[in-house]
């Protein structure tokens, strides 16, 4: 049985082979280690074999964690990025505990967030969730929606704006898996176009990882090729 540090460099490896493939720097690609239903023992085993962002889903589950992580390695700089759905009543935590926010696709919850945002944290980092998959999927912002919101959710004090975000539907031919995400990066560049300083497409999960890099993704969002298969019996769901 492989261990989390073995899994999570061949992981690296991925990313790298699929980025030097795109023609991409390397490093032009960050791992998101996505630690949801694991423990805080997952964590600081990934964190022992070098990786610092971690991305939670469940709000409870996630703030459990992270002050475990806190008390177990104290003074360790960890990237905690929240990547579930958000209730509008649950942002003041969000705002927080995270250093980013990938799953933001309403003015009202962008606003609270800022809001609740403590200054001399620094700009909470934020990504719009857009919906890619269209009536298949509740979450996420429809793309003619998305300039309106993009423009004002860049006005907020204390958020920073840094792209976009999608979790296309489950596809396996590798070739269909790049259409949305090609859709994406699009989707970025008319953005940019229009004056906005975005940097960021969080895209790619372990099932099409490479196809996400192939069309840009700036930071891939890993949880089973590293952590193993979830269990969602323990009440995190
Ligand atoms: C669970 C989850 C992931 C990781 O998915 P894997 O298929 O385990 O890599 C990535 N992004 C989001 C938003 C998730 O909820």
């Amino acid at each position: 049985m492989s261990t989390i540090s073995t899994k999570l460099h061949d992981v690296e490896a991925t990313i790298r082979t699929a980025a030097e493939g795109a023609g991409r720097a390397p490093g032009s690609v960050r791992l998101l280690a996505v630690s949801k239903t694991f423990g805080a023992d997952a964590v600081l085993e990934a964190m022992q074999a070098g990786q610092r962002a971690f991305g939670e889903n469940y709000l409870q589950e996630a703030l459990d964690k992270i002050a475990a992580v806190a008390q177990a390695a104290p003074g360790e700089a960890v990237e905690w990025h929240f990547i579930g759905p958000i209730q509008s009543n649950k942002t003041r935590p969000i705002a927080t505990h995270f250093a980013w926010v990938h799953s933001v696709d309403r003015l009202k919850v962008a606003q609270r967030l800022s809001e609740q945002r403590l200054p001399e944290l620094g700009p909470l980092n934020i990504c719009l969730q857009v919906n890619v998959s269209g009536e298949a999927s509740k979450s996420g912002i429809a793309e003619a929606e998305l300039p309106e919101l993009a423009r004002q959710v860049a006005t907020l004090r204390n958020l920073r704006l840094r792209g976009l975000m999608a979790i296309p539907e489950p596809e396996s031919d590798p070739v269909k898996q790049r259409e949305p995400f090609a859709r994406m990066r699009g989707l970025l560049e008319r953005l940019r176009a229009d004056g906005l300083e975005l940097d960021t497409l969080s895209m790619g999960m372990s099932a099409d990882l490479q196809a996400a890099v192939a069309e840009g993704a700036t930071i891939v969002r890993i949880g089973s090729a590293i952590f193993g298969a979830r269990h969602y019996d323990k009440g995190n769901a």
